[in-house]
């Protein structure tokens, strides 16, 4: 799967919308985006995890780790592809915590998967779990990465990147061009 197949995915479930959206941090954006629409359907669920799995494969990962919750169900879908078991960390305050007895060995080699990577904190935070627990991340994969270049100390792979600016409203080119809000789902329903 290339990153046009996996975009028009995303359309064809409605989870990336064209138009004038309110996101939920209260910012104006020309690009809905929203990852568990695009997972809904578990059969693009099980094709971007093959695809994800092929990327992470040649970094010889043994386990899969991912932020909950954007992260579970591409994670587990991705370690099926690899043949591998899939955790989740889950934020508790200011960190990322292995519960429900999930625990990493001392060596592991981790594969920490996300869906969406908009800043990179919640990786961070994950790359930090790993590391107290003496294992070893080896490379960080995810769907779409729209960071406009975020970093990590592995290899870092997307399926796709996007650029979604957001706008302060009274910043906002399509409130100035006068563009009325659209709400997520609404269009996609009416349009049918
Ligand atoms: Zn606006």
């Amino acid at each position: 799967m290339k990153s046009e197949e996996l975009l028009q995915g995303y359309r064809e479930m409605e989870a990336l919308l064209e138009g004038h959206f309110v996101l939920r941090s209260g910012k104006h954006s020309a690009r809905y985006l929203q990852s568990a629409l695009f997972l809904s359907e578990p059969a693009w669920a099980a094709r971007a995890g093959e695809a994800l799995a092929a990327l992470l494969e040649p970094e010889r990962p043994d386990l899969v780790l991912s932020p909950a919750t954007g992260g579970l169900i591409i994670g587990h879908e991705t370690a099926r592809a690899l043949g591998l078991r899939s955790y989740f960390a889950e934020r508790t305050n200011d960190r990322f915590e292995l519960r429900r007895g999930f625990a990493l060995r001392r060596g592991m080699r981790v594969a920490v998967v996300e869906d969406i990577i908009t800043t990179g904190g919640s990786v961070r935070l994950v790359l930090e779990t790993i590391a107290r627990a003496g294992a070893e991340c080896v490379a960080v994969g995810c769907l779409i990465d729209r960071s406009e270049g975020a970093r990590f100390p592995v290899p870092f792979h997307s399926i796709a990147t996007l650029s979604l600016p957001a706008y302060d409203e009274g910043s906002c080119p399509l409130c100035a061009a006068g563009k009325p809000i659209d709400a997520p789902g609404s269009r996609g329903l009416s349009a049918r």
